[in-house]
């Protein structure tokens, strides 16, 4: 008999985004007429910077002449693009991160689920709540957590509440964990992690022996000189960090799919018999037996951002969404909201008045003002009594929306 993985019958179904649909189609059809702007998305919507157009454009060419043809590529992706994400992203600001350390992939949502593999199934997690669902719901899949219990949390999780009440910071836990995953700028908050909260956590993480996944998706939207970009940015992190960063977001690949993972050399893992392991070593044998690489093409198109040209487009992309998150935030304010991120993320979070649940916010936004976002609560239980709108959309649609919420 095949058993199924029973686990993941633990999860609920998928069910945030599919209920928003259902209650947007059935708004809808009741009124035929309402144009509904939607700031619930977490895509992007402008198009791919000019330059990658034009470097996966004459990649596909290579690849159109046998004396220029590429078939699999280094598993670990190709140098020039390795290359210039050190030197870019790393180098040029100080860090000692090098090209061999980094991994190329199709994505951050593959990296930020699949790193868990390489760890004992008895790893105590930490996850901050409300945050991106991948890193909760993969260890679920894995079977490092209990049941879902009635109260929203699984057994054997420890979570990281993140409210107003902590200023979105999440404290170290008075118990031991072994990984912890945190995520700056946040999704969904749109908050930040301070250089001092992060020394903690690396404090902490070093003190137990513990490991940190730093999702930093969203690195390129911030614009405050005290925030750090990357984790890196804190002594002691090489000891005990591994950064997830994406092309999604910074330069609208997305549907394009390009991310990378950053594993110092000197970072180790404890193996049974007590000897150390570098997790490097044992990333790249996960990658080279499951992963065959990131299309050359793409990979190309990534590499096209870090010159001058490229750089200065990312700038305008990255400009346009904040510009958005700027016109939300101030709308939100002056509706008598209370509006949290957007200044280092394109997103925004708000307070949903007189104590209304997130799917009541919804539910009024919708019918009233015609707008659709997404309920806090879909992202973990500290999410509920917020809401999150994005700043994805065009610019036109976002002002229409604000002056909508505005007149509620
Ligand atoms: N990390 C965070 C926090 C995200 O919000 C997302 C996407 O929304 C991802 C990772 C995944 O990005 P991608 O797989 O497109 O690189």
């Amino acid at each position: 008999m095949a058993h199924i993985n029973d686990n993941y019958r633990k999860l609920p179904g998928s069910y945030l985004f599919s209920e928003i649909a259902r209650r947007v189609s059935t708004f809808q059809a009741a009124h035929p007429d309402a144009n509904i702007i939607r700031l619930g998305i977490g895509d992007v919507t402008q198009p791919l910077p000019q330059v990658s157009v034009d470097a996966i454009k004459r990649a596909a060419d290579e690849l159109s002449h046998a004396e220029t043809f590429r078939g699999y590529g280094p598993e670990q992706g190709y140098d020039f693009l390795r290359e210039a994400i050190a030197a870019h992203n790393y180098k040029r600001r100080g860090l000692d991160v090098n090209a061999d350390e980094i991994f190329i992939s199709d994505g951050s949502k593959c990296d930020c689920g699949n790193i868990q593999e390489i760890f004992s199934l008895d790893s105590k997690i930490a996850i901050a709540d409300p945050v991106y669902p991948v890193y909760l719901d993969t260890n679920v899949m894995a079977g490092r957590t209990g049941s879902l219990m009635s109260d929203g949390h699984f057994e054997g999780v420890i979570y990281l509440p993140c409210t107003a009440d902590n200023n979105f910071s999440p404290s170290i836990p008075n118990e031991h964990v072994d990984l912890i995953y945190l995520c700056s700028p946040n999704n969904p908050t749109g908050t930040t992690l301070s250089k001092d909260a992060l020394k903690d956590w690396i404090n902490y993480a070093r003190a137990n022996d513990a490991i940190i996944l730093y999702d930093s998706a969203y690195a390129a939207y911030i614009t405050e000189p005290d925030v750090p970009q990357s984790i890196y940015e804190i002594e002691g992190a090489r000891d005990c960090a591994i950064e997830f960063r994406s092309f999604s977001k910074t330069a609208g690949f997305t549907g394009t799919r390009c991310g990378y993972v950053v594993i110092p050399n000197q970072l180790t893992g404890a193996a049974a018999d007590g000897s150390r392991v570098p997790l490097k070593n044992l990333w790249l044998r996960r990658q080279t037996t499951k992963f065959n690489g990131t299309a050359y093409i793409v990979q190309r198109g990534a590499e096209a951002i870090y010159t001058d040209e490229g750089q200065a487009q990312v700038k305008a992309l990255v400009g346009y969404y904040m510009e958005n998150a700027r016109i939300i935030r101030d709308g939100l304010t002056t509706a008598g909201l209370t509006a949290y991120g957007g200044v280092n993320a394109p997103y925004i979070w708000l307070k949903t008045p007189d104590g209304m649940s997130s799917w009541d916010f919804f539910d009024r936004l919708l019918s009233e003002a015609n707008v659709v976002g997404t309920p806090g609560a879909g992202f973990g239980p500290c999410g509920e009594g917020y809401f999150r709108l994005t700043s994805f959309g065009a610019r036109d649609k976002t002002i229409e929306a604000m002056a909508r919420i505005a007149a509620m």
